[in-house]
């Protein structure tokens, strides 16, 4: 169900699936997709100071009534706002238009080259003085965990990056397992662009589910935590209505074959 978790390596636990809200910058349509994620049963959202809407999502919890510590929220220190000083403004900034006194998870964006470490140290920082459970980063590949693990004296709890069928981050994935890292998915439907894929509609019609569902259970078979987004409520439903059925050995590794590394999003090492 919609609250089956993963527990952090510091023991906060993280829900499985969560509602991703990219690209809702209307005020009114982010309140009311969260509005909407909640009464289907979403415990999770993902959000980032990127996205600008922020306020849409803390006034959609302030009017809820699920208790506060039913909630998992995250959001993320956007590029510009990167260095020490400048992220725990940000951090603020971001807490003040959530209007939430803790955040459940924050996460670096991306890696920016020259900040990233110092970022990390006002993450840390934000961490120690309890005001978020759990720290992480997002498109961070191997080499700049590797480099981020110099300085950090707090291990990364999560890495939230693109990961989908097409792109099966297998190593980066063993890695962060090896190293107790939960591997975080966005756009884990990989924004709907092969769901025609024929693996995909065979089991489909196998278990009864949609495209879109067998996608999403491939990556609760990986251990990886999923956070789909949509506005609609059918569709919430839909991409939460995923613990009734299971994929075998053999159909994960079909459809891990899909991989060919097309990325929908920029490339870890080549973003702005
Ligand atoms: P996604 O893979 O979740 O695809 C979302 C799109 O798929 C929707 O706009 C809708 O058109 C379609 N869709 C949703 N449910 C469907 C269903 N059941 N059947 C058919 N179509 C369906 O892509 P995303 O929104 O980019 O990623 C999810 C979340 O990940 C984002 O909302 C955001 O929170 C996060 N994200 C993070 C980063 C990062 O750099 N950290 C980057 C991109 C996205």
């Amino acid at each position: 169900s919609l609250t089956e978790s993963f527990a952090l390596y510091n023991g906060t636990y993280m829900p499985k699936v969560g509602l991703g809200v990219y690209k809702m910058n209307d005020t009114q349509e982010v309140v009311e997709a969260v509005q909407s994620a909640l009464n289907v049963g979403y415990r999770h959202i993902d959000t980032a100071s990127f996205y600008d809407n922020e306020r849409g999502v803390g006034e959609a919890l302030k009017q809820s009534e699920v208790p506060r510590d039913e909630l998992f929220v995250t959001t993320k220190v956007w590029n510009d706002e990167q260095g020490y000083e400048e992220t725990l403004q940000a951090f603020d900034r971001s807490m003040d238009k959530l209007g939430l006194d803790y955040l459940d998870l924050y996460l670096v964006h991306w890696p920016v080259p020259g900040k990233f470490a110092d970022t990390w140290k006002a993450l840390e920082k934000l961490y120690k003085d309890g005001k978020v459970k759990a720290i992480g980063v997002c498109n961070f590949m191997e080499h700049h965990l590797d480099e981020l693990m110099q300085t950090a004296e707090v291990k990364p709890m999560v890495n939230q990056v693109e990961f989908h069928p097409r792109v099966y981050q297998k190593d980066l994935l063993s890695y962060c397992e090896a190293q107790g890292i939960q591997l975080e998915a966005w756009a884990p439907l990989g924004r709907g662009q092969y769901f025609d894929a024929p693996i995909l509609e065979e089991l489909s019609t196998k278990y009864d589910k949609s495209p879109a569902q067998v996608i999403l259970r491939w990556h609760l078979e990986h251990d990886v935590i999923i956070i789909p987004k949509s506005s609609r409520e059918k569709r919430q439903k839909e991409n939460a209505d995923l613990f009734d059925f299971k994929l075998t050995d053999d159909e994960i590794r079909k459809i891990d074959e899909l991989h060919t590394g097309e990325r929908i999003g920029a490339h870890p090492d080549e973003f702005d």
